[in-house]
């Protein structure tokens, strides 16, 4: 498997399908497995801040969310083979998860989102097993009896969509004691299940303009598009730096 490293974030080089195959294998381990679908605003972040750096790293699979990362990836020299969304990533695990038996737990997102998302899904998938369903939205106490509520359903694999970074610390720091084989944060995919939430036509995907469409979707992520002028000269510097250090 090939990699990448952008501004400190080791990047797995790997297709849709053997992404798929990779998960199954941390299923059938059966140990706990964190899977991160990194973008730009997020490894900017991760630049910044050791934290969360510390938790990317230590994911056993990191996988490009979004065309900024491949962009990147090319910048420095490394190849990747193609951009890997958290929500397609999701909904090819519950399709290979329904035929083989996988149990899926869904948390995050607005209360009404998850029970919506998975009706659909389930409508899609008949023989999708979901172990439970919480919203994003719960108090400490809330939180706690979730914890119990994951553990005793044992389910195969945990999404959370709870936004970026918040749902990978949240992961980091639970996985350990849920008892869940692979948990994945999954951002704002439950609204596009439930269908709340419409997903770019795939000409401005396959051009990597996702980001934009959902900026005019949801003016409300235009402060959060600050860091992707930041993330671009950060890479050119790393890029300089390297050609520095390592080119003639
Ligand atoms: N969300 C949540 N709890 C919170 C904050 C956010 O469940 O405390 C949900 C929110 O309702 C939405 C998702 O997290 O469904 C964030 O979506 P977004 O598209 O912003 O994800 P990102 O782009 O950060 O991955």
């Amino acid at each position: 498997m090939s990699e990448a490293w952008i501004l400190g974030c080791r990047v797995h080089g790997l297709t849709l399908r053997e992404a798929v195959e990779r998960i199954a294998g941390f299923i059938e381990e059966g140990t706990p497995h964190q899977v991160v679908t990194l973008n730009a605003e997020m490894a900017y972040l991760a630049h910044r801040h050791p934290d969360l750096l510390r938790v990317i790293n230590s994911a056993s699979l990191v996988v490009p969310d979004g065309a900024g990362i491949l962009w990147a990836a090319r910048r420095l020299g490394f190849a990747l083979p193609e951009r890997l969304p958290g929500v397609d990533l999701a909904l090819a695990l519950m399709e290979k998860g329904s035929l083989r038996g996988w149990r899926f737990y869904f948390y995050g997102a607005a209360p009404g989102v998850t029970e919506r998302a998975a009706l659909k899904l389930k409508a899609r998938l008949p023989r999708l097993e979901i172990a439970g369903i919480s919203h994003g939205y719960l108090s400490p106490l809330e939180e706690g009896d979730l914890l119990h509520r994951i553990r005793e359903s044992r389910p195969h694999v945990l999404l959370v969509g709870l936004g970026s970074p918040k749902q990978e610390f949240w992961i980091a720091r639970h996985l350990p004691e849920l008892g869940v084989p692979v948990a994945m944060g999954v951002g704002g995919s439950f609204d596009v299940w439930s269908g709340d939430v419409s997903r770019a036509p795939v000409f401005l995907q396959r051009w990597g303009l996702e980001w934009l469409y959902r900026l005019f979707q949801q003016p409300r992520r235009l402060k959060r598009y600050v860091a992707l002028p930041l993330f671009l000269a950060a890479v050119e510097r790393e890029r300089r730096w390297k050609k520095g250090r390592y080119l003639p």
